[in-house]
Protein backbone atom coordinates (compact mmCIF):
# COMPACT_ATOMS: atom_id res chain seq x y z
CA UNK A 1 0.00 0.00 0.00
CA UNK A 2 2.63 2.57 0.63
CA UNK A 3 4.67 1.39 -2.60
CA UNK A 4 2.59 4.04 -4.75
CA UNK A 5 4.20 6.55 -2.92
CA UNK A 6 7.15 5.12 -3.09
CA UNK A 7 7.30 4.46 -6.42
CA UNK A 8 6.24 8.47 -7.19
CA UNK A 9 8.85 9.52 -4.59
CA UNK A 10 11.91 7.72 -6.51
CA UNK A 11 9.90 9.20 -10.02
CA UNK A 12 9.97 13.01 -8.72
CA UNK A 13 13.54 12.60 -6.97
CA UNK A 14 15.63 10.92 -9.68
CA UNK A 15 13.13 10.54 -12.89
CA UNK A 16 13.50 14.01 -14.46
CA UNK A 17 16.71 12.17 -16.64
CA UNK A 18 14.90 9.12 -17.28
CA UNK A 19 12.06 10.39 -18.58
CA UNK A 20 14.20 12.30 -21.10
CA UNK A 21 15.34 8.75 -22.19
CA UNK A 22 14.24 6.86 -25.53
CA UNK A 23 11.86 4.18 -24.35
CA UNK A 24 14.12 0.90 -24.67
CA UNK A 25 17.07 3.04 -22.33
CA UNK A 26 14.19 3.65 -20.00
CA UNK A 27 13.03 0.35 -19.45
CA UNK A 28 16.42 -0.74 -18.52
CA UNK A 29 17.53 1.95 -16.28
CA UNK A 30 13.62 0.96 -14.91
CA UNK A 31 14.19 -3.14 -14.08
CA UNK A 32 17.81 -1.87 -12.97
CA UNK A 33 16.11 0.20 -10.43
CA UNK A 34 14.11 -2.40 -8.92
CA UNK A 35 17.20 -3.62 -7.59
CA UNK A 36 18.55 -0.43 -6.06
CA UNK A 37 17.05 2.91 -6.53
CA UNK A 38 17.62 5.63 -9.24
CA UNK A 39 20.59 8.38 -8.10
CA UNK A 40 19.07 11.47 -6.63
CA UNK A 41 20.41 15.04 -7.41
CA UNK A 42 22.37 16.37 -5.13
CA UNK A 43 23.70 13.29 -3.71
CA UNK A 44 23.49 12.95 0.11
CA UNK A 45 27.16 13.35 1.65
CA UNK A 46 26.59 14.84 4.95
CA UNK A 47 30.08 16.26 5.01
CA UNK A 48 32.11 19.42 5.47
CA UNK A 49 31.64 20.81 1.86
CA UNK A 50 28.37 18.08 1.40
CA UNK A 51 25.17 17.80 0.89
CA UNK A 52 22.35 16.76 3.86
CA UNK A 53 19.06 15.37 2.49
CA UNK A 54 16.64 15.27 5.19
CA UNK A 55 13.28 14.07 4.42
CA UNK A 56 10.57 16.61 5.82
CA UNK A 57 7.50 14.29 5.13
CA UNK A 58 4.69 14.64 4.11
CA UNK A 59 2.50 18.50 3.78
CA UNK A 60 -0.30 20.24 1.55
CA UNK A 61 2.28 23.39 0.76
CA UNK A 62 5.95 23.68 0.51
CA UNK A 63 7.77 23.95 4.33
CA UNK A 64 9.85 26.89 5.05
CA UNK A 65 13.52 25.45 6.16
CA UNK A 66 16.18 27.40 7.31
CA UNK A 67 19.95 26.80 8.77
CA UNK A 68 21.77 29.02 11.61
CA UNK A 69 24.78 29.66 12.25
CA UNK A 70 26.01 32.92 13.60
CA UNK A 71 25.01 34.77 10.67
CA UNK A 72 21.54 35.48 10.18
CA UNK A 73 19.69 32.03 9.26
CA UNK A 74 19.82 31.22 5.77
CA UNK A 75 16.60 29.92 4.15
CA UNK A 76 17.18 25.96 2.60
CA UNK A 77 16.31 24.82 -0.42
CA UNK A 78 13.19 22.54 -0.35
CA UNK A 79 11.86 19.80 -2.80
CA UNK A 80 9.28 17.80 -3.40
CA UNK A 81 5.58 17.70 -2.98
CA UNK A 82 2.34 16.73 -1.06
CA UNK A 83 3.72 13.26 -0.78
CA UNK A 84 6.83 14.22 0.67
CA UNK A 85 9.37 17.55 0.89
CA UNK A 86 12.75 17.32 1.57
CA UNK A 87 15.63 19.66 2.31
CA UNK A 88 18.68 20.03 0.93
CA UNK A 89 20.88 21.44 3.42
CA UNK A 90 24.64 23.11 1.77
CA UNK A 91 27.28 22.33 4.78
CA UNK A 92 30.00 24.80 4.98
CA UNK A 93 33.61 24.03 4.62
CA UNK A 94 34.21 25.11 7.87
CA UNK A 95 31.51 23.36 9.80
CA UNK A 96 32.58 21.05 12.37
CA UNK A 97 32.11 17.65 12.55
CA UNK A 98 28.76 16.37 15.09
CA UNK A 99 25.29 17.52 15.30
CA UNK A 100 23.66 20.29 13.36
CA UNK A 101 20.06 20.98 12.38
CA UNK A 102 17.68 22.78 10.56
CA UNK A 103 14.27 24.76 11.56
CA UNK A 104 11.23 23.56 9.79
CA UNK A 105 7.36 25.72 9.44
CA UNK A 106 5.12 24.74 7.80
CA UNK A 107 3.73 28.30 7.31
CA UNK A 108 5.19 31.52 8.01
CA UNK A 109 2.96 31.59 11.11
CA UNK A 110 3.89 28.15 12.25
CA UNK A 111 5.62 26.90 15.30
CA UNK A 112 9.36 26.02 14.03
CA UNK A 113 10.38 22.23 14.91
CA UNK A 114 14.04 20.95 14.66
CA UNK A 115 15.46 18.27 12.05
CA UNK A 116 18.48 17.15 12.92
CA UNK A 117 21.12 15.75 11.35
CA UNK A 118 24.96 14.49 12.08
CA UNK A 119 27.90 15.92 10.21
CA UNK A 120 30.41 13.75 9.49
CA UNK A 121 34.08 13.80 9.63
CA UNK A 122 36.02 14.33 6.26
CA UNK A 123 39.78 15.03 6.22
CA UNK A 124 40.84 16.98 2.53
CA UNK A 125 44.02 16.43 1.76
CA UNK A 126 46.95 19.84 1.34
CA UNK A 127 47.60 20.96 -1.67
CA UNK A 128 50.86 23.14 -2.52
CA UNK A 129 50.71 25.29 -5.37
CA UNK A 130 52.85 28.13 -6.99
CA UNK A 131 51.68 31.08 -8.24
CA UNK A 132 52.51 34.68 -8.87
CA UNK A 133 54.17 36.13 -5.50
CA UNK A 134 51.53 39.17 -6.52
CA UNK A 135 48.57 37.39 -5.86
CA UNK A 136 49.77 36.31 -2.56
CA UNK A 137 51.11 38.78 -0.45
CA UNK A 138 48.79 41.81 -1.57
CA UNK A 139 49.94 45.35 -1.92
CA UNK A 140 48.16 47.58 -0.33
CA UNK A 141 46.20 48.81 -3.21
CA UNK A 142 45.38 45.28 -4.66
CA UNK A 143 44.26 44.77 -0.67
CA UNK A 144 41.63 47.53 -0.87
CA UNK A 145 40.40 46.40 -4.11
CA UNK A 146 39.52 43.32 -2.83
CA UNK A 147 38.18 44.56 0.06
CA UNK A 148 35.83 45.65 -2.53
CA UNK A 149 35.07 42.70 -4.59
CA UNK A 150 34.26 40.70 -1.66
CA UNK A 151 31.67 42.83 -0.30
CA UNK A 152 30.15 43.29 -4.02
CA UNK A 153 30.43 39.52 -3.73
CA UNK A 154 28.77 39.33 -0.50
CA UNK A 155 25.54 41.10 -2.28
CA UNK A 156 25.64 38.48 -5.35
CA UNK A 157 25.20 35.84 -3.00
CA UNK A 158 22.58 37.29 -1.18
CA UNK A 159 20.25 36.41 -4.17
CA UNK A 160 17.66 34.84 -3.42
CA UNK A 161 14.68 33.88 -6.24
CA UNK A 162 12.14 31.29 -6.26
CA UNK A 163 12.91 27.54 -7.34
CA UNK A 164 11.35 26.56 -10.67
CA UNK A 165 8.56 24.35 -10.19
CA UNK A 166 10.05 21.30 -12.43
CA UNK A 167 13.77 21.55 -11.20
CA UNK A 168 15.82 18.71 -11.38
CA UNK A 169 19.44 19.52 -9.78
CA UNK A 170 21.04 17.31 -11.71
CA UNK A 171 23.78 19.11 -13.55
CA UNK A 172 25.62 19.25 -17.01
CA UNK A 173 29.58 19.67 -16.92
CA UNK A 174 29.87 23.07 -17.75
CA UNK A 175 33.19 22.27 -19.97
CA UNK A 176 34.46 18.58 -20.77
CA UNK A 177 37.31 17.56 -19.79
CA UNK A 178 39.53 15.85 -16.77
CA UNK A 179 37.48 17.01 -13.60
CA UNK A 180 39.63 17.17 -10.78
CA UNK A 181 38.51 16.05 -7.44
CA UNK A 182 40.34 19.00 -5.96
CA UNK A 183 37.53 20.43 -3.92
CA UNK A 184 38.27 20.99 -0.36
CA UNK A 185 41.64 20.71 -0.16
CA UNK A 186 43.55 23.07 2.08
CA UNK A 187 46.00 24.96 0.07
CA UNK A 188 48.69 26.65 0.34
CA UNK A 189 50.11 29.12 -2.09
CA UNK A 190 53.80 29.93 -2.23
CA UNK A 191 54.47 28.62 1.10
CA UNK A 192 51.81 30.35 3.07
CA UNK A 193 48.31 28.74 3.89
CA UNK A 194 45.26 30.25 2.75
CA UNK A 195 41.46 29.65 2.12
CA UNK A 196 40.19 25.99 1.18
CA UNK A 197 39.46 24.88 -2.63
CA UNK A 198 35.81 25.72 -2.88
CA UNK A 199 35.05 24.40 -6.46
CA UNK A 200 35.92 21.83 -8.87
CA UNK A 201 38.81 22.74 -12.24
CA UNK A 202 38.05 21.48 -15.09
CA UNK A 203 41.43 21.00 -17.25
CA UNK A 204 40.37 22.57 -20.65
CA UNK A 205 42.40 24.85 -23.32
CA UNK A 206 41.82 29.11 -23.12
CA UNK A 207 38.87 29.50 -25.51
CA UNK A 208 36.85 26.11 -24.75
CA UNK A 209 33.10 27.31 -24.59
CA UNK A 210 31.61 26.87 -20.36
CA UNK A 211 27.47 26.23 -20.94
CA UNK A 212 25.31 26.82 -18.08
CA UNK A 213 24.88 23.23 -16.55
CA UNK A 214 20.66 23.91 -15.74
CA UNK A 215 18.81 26.96 -16.52
CA UNK A 216 19.61 29.96 -15.03
CA UNK A 217 19.90 33.68 -14.83
CA UNK A 218 23.30 35.56 -14.89
CA UNK A 219 23.29 37.77 -11.57
CA UNK A 220 26.91 38.83 -12.22
CA UNK A 221 29.66 39.30 -14.50
CA UNK A 222 33.20 41.03 -13.85
CA UNK A 223 36.74 40.74 -13.79
CA UNK A 224 38.10 39.96 -9.96
CA UNK A 225 41.31 39.96 -8.54
CA UNK A 226 41.71 36.13 -7.33
CA UNK A 227 38.78 34.54 -9.76
CA UNK A 228 39.84 36.82 -12.63
CA UNK A 229 36.33 36.80 -15.18
CA UNK A 230 33.85 35.58 -13.38
CA UNK A 231 30.27 34.54 -13.87
CA UNK A 232 27.58 33.79 -11.37
CA UNK A 233 24.18 31.86 -11.64
CA UNK A 234 21.50 31.60 -9.97
CA UNK A 235 19.39 28.74 -10.64
CA UNK A 236 16.67 29.44 -7.77
CA UNK A 237 15.98 28.22 -4.12
CA UNK A 238 19.44 30.03 -3.04
CA UNK A 239 21.28 27.45 -5.51
CA UNK A 240 23.84 29.34 -7.40
CA UNK A 241 27.01 28.75 -9.42
CA UNK A 242 30.15 30.55 -10.60
CA UNK A 243 32.17 30.31 -13.34
CA UNK A 244 35.75 31.71 -13.17
CA UNK A 245 39.36 32.59 -14.45
CA UNK A 246 37.50 32.98 -17.95
CA UNK A 247 38.85 34.73 -21.11
CA UNK A 248 35.57 36.06 -22.48
CA UNK A 249 32.23 36.32 -21.11
CA UNK A 250 29.53 35.74 -23.84
CA UNK A 251 26.29 37.08 -21.56
CA UNK A 252 25.30 39.89 -19.03
CA UNK A 253 23.52 40.55 -15.60
CA UNK A 254 20.15 39.69 -16.16
CA UNK A 255 20.40 37.19 -19.03
CA UNK A 256 18.04 34.13 -18.85
CA UNK A 257 19.85 31.13 -20.29
CA UNK A 258 18.62 27.53 -20.76
CA UNK A 259 20.86 23.97 -19.97
CA UNK A 260 23.15 23.92 -22.69
CA UNK A 261 23.97 27.52 -23.92
CA UNK A 262 27.36 29.05 -24.10
CA UNK A 263 27.82 31.45 -21.10
CA UNK A 264 31.57 32.50 -21.23
CA UNK A 265 35.24 30.68 -22.33
CA UNK A 266 37.89 29.13 -20.50
CA UNK A 267 40.86 31.19 -19.82
CA UNK A 268 43.67 31.54 -17.12
CA UNK A 269 42.86 35.16 -15.45
CA UNK A 270 42.79 35.71 -11.67
CA UNK A 271 45.32 33.92 -9.09
CA UNK A 272 46.34 30.52 -11.76
CA UNK A 273 49.04 28.10 -12.40
CA UNK A 274 47.64 27.41 -16.04
CA UNK A 275 44.26 27.74 -18.01
CA UNK A 276 41.14 25.86 -16.51
CA UNK A 277 37.85 26.59 -16.05
CA UNK A 278 36.97 26.64 -11.75
CA UNK A 279 33.60 25.95 -11.09
CA UNK A 280 31.45 26.63 -7.71
CA UNK A 281 28.10 25.14 -6.69
CA UNK A 282 26.40 27.52 -3.65
CA UNK A 283 23.76 26.19 -1.63
CA UNK A 284 22.03 28.57 1.19
CA UNK A 285 25.41 30.42 1.13
CA UNK A 286 27.33 27.23 1.39
CA UNK A 287 30.03 26.31 -1.23
CA UNK A 288 29.50 22.72 -1.80
CA UNK A 289 31.37 20.03 -3.99
CA UNK A 290 30.17 20.38 -7.78
CA UNK A 291 30.32 16.43 -7.96
CA UNK A 292 27.49 15.89 -5.93
CA UNK A 293 25.31 17.26 -8.89
CA UNK A 294 26.55 15.82 -12.16
CA UNK A 295 26.80 11.70 -12.99
CA UNK A 296 29.98 9.97 -13.40
ZN1 LIG B 1 39.79 26.23 -8.62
Amino acid sequence: MSRLPMDRRRLLLGGAALLALPAGAASTRKSRSAAAPPPVWPRASPVPGGVARLSLGPAAARPLASVGGSDPAQPVLVLGDAIEWTAIVGIPLSAEPGEASISVQARPDAAPRRIAYTVAPKQYREQHLSVAPRTVDLSAEDQARYERERDHLATVTATRTELRPDASLQMRVPVPGRRSSSFGLRRVFNGQARNPHSGMDIAAATGTPVLAPLPGRVIDTGDYFFNGGTVWLDHGGGLLTMYCHLSRIDVKAGDQLKTGEQLAAVGATGRVTGPHLHWSVMLNRAMVDPALFVAG
